[in-house]
Formats: C-alpha cells, structure tokens, sequence
C-alpha cells in the first residue's frame, strides 16, 4: 500500500489542468501540459459539473432567478476551462494522442450533456422563471439570459416525453459520431492524395508556389521532390497559375471528388444517416423540417427568408458569370484554343482577364503587405476606433514557440484582455483561420478579463525575410482580427452572453466589418510599405489594387451562393429525397440554372460546415446575411465623411462589439444604425448592382 501511495501522489497536485495557474493573467501553462492530463481532468471536471447541476435542480428552496439561472452560469468552470485548452490544442497544435482523445471526448461529451439538458426537474426551475420573467424585477440583461437558457434548454428536448427523450438522446450520440467521421473521411481523402510535379509540370507556377509544394514534399518524407496536395491552399492557386490544362483537369477532379471516392472514406452513407437523423429531431421537438427547426433560433427566422436573401443575390450573381464566362471564352479563342471553357479553366483565364483588364496580379502588391506590418495596421484601427492599446508580452506560456502574445489595456490604461496571435501554418494546425477564446469576459463574481486567440495558416518568409501576405490573406487576418474584438471588447455580466455568443447570422458582422478598413487608402498609405525599401504602396498600385476587388465577383458569389441553397434544400426537403446525395446536388444545380463551368464552394461530400458538426447545418447562408449588415454598417462611417469618427465609433463599440449575446441582435444593429440594413449595400460592394462595372 505504502509504495503504490508514494509512487502515485493525488492526481490534483500532479496534473496542471487541475491546479491553479500561477501564470501571468492565470494563462494556462502550456508547457507543464501533455496529452495524458486531458482524460483525467474531464473525469472530474463531469464529476464537478453533474453534481453542481444536481445541487441546483434539487435545491429545497423556491425557485429564483438567483439560485437557478445564476446558479447554472456558475458552474462547470472546470469543464471549460479544460475543453477551452484542449480544443485549442486539436485545431492549432494537435498530434495523434491529441487526435485519439478527441475521438473518444466526442462520445463522453453527448453523453454528459444530454441527461442536463434534457433534465424535467431543471427545465421545471427555469420554464416557472420563464413564464413569470415580467414580475421578477431583473435587469434587461438577465432576462435576456433566463429567454436564452429557457429556449436553449427547451430545444434541446427538455420538455419531450420520457420516451422521446430517450430516442434524443441516441440521436445525439450518433450524430456526434458521425460529425467527427466525416471530417476524418475528409482527412483522409485529402491526405491520400498528392500530384508529383516534375520539371515539365511547373509552366506558370510562381518560385513561391514551387517552394511550399517542396517543403509538403518534405513533410511527407518525399524531400528533394515537389507536390501538390489537396488543401484549397495549394489547389486555387494551382488552378489560377498553372499552364497545363491536363493537370488542372486532374487536380480539380481530385480536389471536388474528395469525400465521393467510393472508397472507405465515402461521406456519401454519412450525410444519408445524418440528414435523416436531422429530421427525425427536428419532427420530435414539433417542427417540420430541420431548417425550421434550426432558423427558428436566428435572425433570419425561417426559410423562407433564407431564401429570399439567397435568390436576391444569386440572380445578378448568375447574370455577371455567365456575361464573365463569355468574355473567358472570347479570350480562349482568341488564343486560338478550341476548346470549351471548363471549370478547371475558369480561375486561370480570369486571372489572365483581370490583369489584362485591371492590369493587376496579386503578385504585384504583395511584397508592401508584410504580415508584422499589417498586425500594426490592425491594431493601429482599433486604437483610433476604440481606444485599446496593444504591448507585445513575453512572459506569457504559449502552446507554440510561434505564437505572440499581446496585452490589451483600455482608454484608462486599465488591463482589457489578452490576445493571442498564431500566424503560420504548420502540419499540427488544421487548415483555415479563425478564432476563438482561452476564457471569456465576465463580471459575475468580480471581473474576469477575456483571453482570445487568432489563428491563421499564412507562409512564413523563407531565409530570414518577413512573411509578406497575399491581398486575401491581409483580409483574413483583419477579419479574425474583428472576431478578436468582438471578444475582447466584450462588456457583459455572464459568461454565456460574452463576445460571440450570439445568432449564426449575426457572428460574422463584427469580423466583415473590420475588414472594410482594411481595403481604405488611409490604412494601407500607411501601413503597406516595401519589405525591402521602406516604400510606401504606390498610388497607381494602390487605385488598381482596389479596383480588382470587384473582379471575378460574379463566380464568387455564385460558388457561395449555391453552396448555401444547396444547404438549405437538404433541410428543407424530407431526408428520403437526398437518398441518392449525388443525384440531389445534380437536380437541385440544375433547378437553379447553375453555370456549368463553375462548381459549388463546397460539394456535399466535403462540406464540413454543415456535416462536421451542426453549426452551420442550414445556416450556411449566415455570412451573406452578416454581409447585408457588415455593407451597410460600414456605410455609417462613410456617411459621416470618417472611417474614425469617434461618434460612430461609440456607437459600434456599445451597440455591436461589447453588448455580445446580451441584448437582441436586430435591436443592436437598429441602435447602431439608426435603421434596419439596406440590402443593396451588399449588392453594390460586390459589384452586381450595376452591370456596368465590370472590372
Ligand atoms: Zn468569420
């Protein structure tokens, strides 16, 4: 007995995940944590959640707003402080214990949630707080919160039948398994795949190109060779550079079959058994279809306006292609080629146009965005916006020796938030950029200030030169960088109403809109300059930069378009329609007249967003809806003849990036603006108001 004790001393004194962090700002210690402290810390951390929930539906005393719904914002501290750390280790520095866990937590996960949110007792507490919520004298903000964990508790099944519970909750385990499938199918489709590119295959292709296809050589320990691998970030410039039109074919063919392979990675059984299970949910909790279901809980509200959004956009989108797609054709022939022009030709022969017409190549401007410069800029609005000042820590633990970390202090000096930035990208981070939060803000039991992470996939300069950014990086970095505020300018009571926590349609407003400032002369006259010259962008440069902007809007749009009705229609039609995935995208393409020289962003076999999880499941369409907001919110400040004007400025800062999930979104966007959104601002950024504006 006397040894086992000596050689296992008590699992909180030895696992960091379960101490207190003595770390500036109680930051998590990285560095102490490794993969087999993840397990035994969300053991307990269940352990300590289900009995704090059990306290509170159990509790002899009456009901009240205090020992209910506070009582509920109160606990399970430690299970998300530890989920917080461990998801941002899967997505930005994972490795297969990290990845084996993962599998293994989804299924705990369902299965720790459903008996709380499907708890009668509970749902009993809170439906009585509910229903008498005028007489209790609560601030606005806590009936927000009592509205928001009465509906989510209530959509969650709270109030079925025990039997119905019962059939929820196998749904939810099973769609929990089948999320995860489908994106270690995608996984693997995409990592079974890789194009050697020989001395004669590189025709077009920039040094750039040629050098990170060398080092995804290296990584898959084919060094000293060249390869093109599956990831959009290699496949869209692929498409756009190369002059082979054979290996286009091929590369485009690879990259839109992923996931429709008939081989054991096939999400085509996975999206029939999730769409069903879907539906079956959404029929036991009283709804029709899974889109009414789902909308029900958004801006948007029903499908119905979904719809009519999307077909606003689509027609004049559809109308721009197909003019684009006659002058693409025009120009192969032209070139004396006599072929038709095909979707593995469309990137390529648009670039050729537009540089033709906008004599410009995102080639040309990327040696002025140099990535440290344009965090300046970033920061630089933000100050000029709303005040926040940003010094570079050191002493800050980090998960990677990449990763940056800033302090952010208030108009006062007062400590705001902590901001993580994690730049490059690296086998261990999976692919994209978004952001997300160590810890949020809230002012329950005294202050608790946001910790809040960026990350991104950007190229590190090679030989000790800096990473120099393309125009679309520059955006994505100024769009998580708007995420970013909206978490650390969070200004709220509870937790579960912090930063974003607030409507599918409604997350994507605070970053589109941070990127209007980015594309302003006034930002890059200042902040874009000449990695090796110091030189200010040119203003010729810079008119033409901004003036391609509006290129290629037509398939853009249309590929994001149709992707998103493609979306809705899988949840608007009964699941027995979809049975045969692939004859459903063809019949429901063909219905909406799409171009056939342009494929939809995301086929369904590899459409993560609606499959991987249910986020944007029927909710696809929500950054076009953010869009019509984030065009005509930034109007606001073109209006008042200042992209700074400190009176707009306060505004955006009290109604939009601090008030989080607080207060009602439409009722936010109102007092900002003044109005409801206009939707042609949409239209007009894009360039498809006027068919005129072609280049
Ligand atoms: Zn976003």
């Amino acid at each position: 007995m006397s040894e086992i004790s000596d050689a296992s001393p008590p699992l909180a004194e030895t696992n960091p995940l379960l101490k207190a962090w003595q770390t500036p700002h109680q930051t998590p210690p990285f560095s102490e944590i490794s993969p087999e402290h993840f397990m035994p810390a969300f053991e307990r951390a269940f352990i300590d959640h289900a009995a704090e929930v059990a306290a509170i539906t159990h509790d002899p005393a009456v009901p009240d707003f205090d020992n209910t719904i506070t009582a509920l914002e109160r606990s399970g501290k430690l299970l998300t402080k530890v989920s917080a750390v461990f998801y941002d280790l899967v997505s930005a520095h994972s490795n297969p214990a990290i990845l084996e866990i993962d599998k293994e937590l989804s299924l705990r996960m369902a299965r720790h949630w459903n008996p709380i949110m499907m708890n009668a007792v509970l749902f009993g507490r809170i439906a009585m707080l509910h229903e008498k919520r005028k007489e209790l004298d609560l601030t606005g903000e806590q009936v927000r919160l009592l509205e928001r964990t009465y509906t989510r508790f209530h959509r969650a099944g709270a109030g079925l039948s025990d039997e119905a519970k019962a059939r929820m909750a196998e749904i939810n385990e099973r769609l929990a398994h089948l999320g995860t499938s489908f994106s270690h199918h995608l996984l693997a489709d995409e990592q079974e795949w890789c194009l050697e590119l020989g001395e004669d295959d590189r025709a077009g292709l920039s040094d750039t190109f040629i050098a990170s296809a060398k080092a995804a050589a290296e990584e898959r320990g084919m060094a000293g060779k060249a390869i093109l691998t599956l990831s959009r970030s290699f496949v869209e410039p692929f498409l756009k550079s190369s002059e082979r039109r054979d290996l286009r074919e091929k590369v485009f063919k690879a990259f839109t079959a992923r996931g429709d392979n008939g081989n054991a990675n096939d999400n085509n059984a996975v999206i029939v058994e999730v769409l069903a299970l879907r539906e079956e949910s959404a029929r036991l909790l009283g709804f029709p279809t899974y889109a009414a279901y789902r909308l029900e809980d958004t801006m948007a509200k029903t499908p119905e306006a979904v719809r009519g959004l999307l077909e606003r956009v689509w027609k004049p989108a559809r109308a721009r292609a197909l003019a684009d797609r006659d002058q693409l054709q025009a120009m192969i022939t032209a070139e004396g080629g006599n072929f038709a022009l095909a979707p593995w030709d469309w990137r390529y022969y648009a670039e050729k146009l537009r540089q033709a017409k906008a004599n410009f190549d995102d080639g040309a401007i990327k040696p002025y965005l140099v990535l440290d410069h344009m965090i300046e800029a970033a920061f630089d609005c933000a100050t000029r916006l709303f005040g926040i000042t940003f010094t570079e820590r050191k002493d800050v633990p980090v998960w990677h020796p990449d990763v940056r970390v800033w302090e952010v202090r208030d108009r006062d000096g007062r400590h705001q938030a902590l901001f993580y930035g994690d730049y490059f990208a690296r086998p261990s981070k999976r692919s994209g950029a978004w952001m997300t939060s160590l810890r949020d803000q809230q002012k329950l039991d005294g202050e608790v200030t946001p910790l809040i992470l960026n990350v991104c996939n950007f190229s590190k300069g090679a030989d000790g030169q800096p990473s120099l950014l393309s125009p679309d990086n520059a955006r994505t970095l100024f769009h998580e960088f708007g995420h970013g505020l909206h978490g650390m300018l969070s200004n709220v009571m509870f937790p579960s109403l912090a930063g974003t926590s607030v409507f599918t349609d409604f997350v994507e407003l605070p970053s589109q809109l941070y990127e209007h400032w980015q594309e302003r002369p006034e930002v890059l006259q200042r902040f874009a300059r000449h990695y090796q010259t110091g030189e200010p962008l040119p203003e010729d440069l810079l008119k033409r930069f901004l003036a391609a902007r509006k290129f290629n809007q037509g398939f853009a749009t249309v590929e994001f378009v149709s992707s998103a009705l493609i979306d809705l229609e899988f949840h608007t039609q009964s699941a027995s329609a979809s049975r045969d995935v692939r004859a459903f995208e063809q019949a429901e393409l063909k219905k909406i007249g799409m171009p056939e020289e342009i494929a939809m962003r995301h086929r369904p076999t590899q459409f993560g967003h609606i499959f991987s999880g249910d986020y944007y499941a029927a909710g696809y369409y929500s950054y076009m809806w953010s869009e019509v907001m984030d065009a005509d919110a930034f109007g606001a400040f073109e209006e008042a003849g200042d992209i700074f004007d400190p009176a707009t400025a306060k505004r955006l800062h009290d109604d939009i990036y601090s008030t989080g999930g607080s207060v009602d979104p439409e009722a936010a966007y109102v007092a900002f603006r003044g109005r409801e959104p206009e939707p042609d601002a949409l239209l007009r950024r894009r360039g498809l108001l006027d068919t005129a504006e072609v280049a």
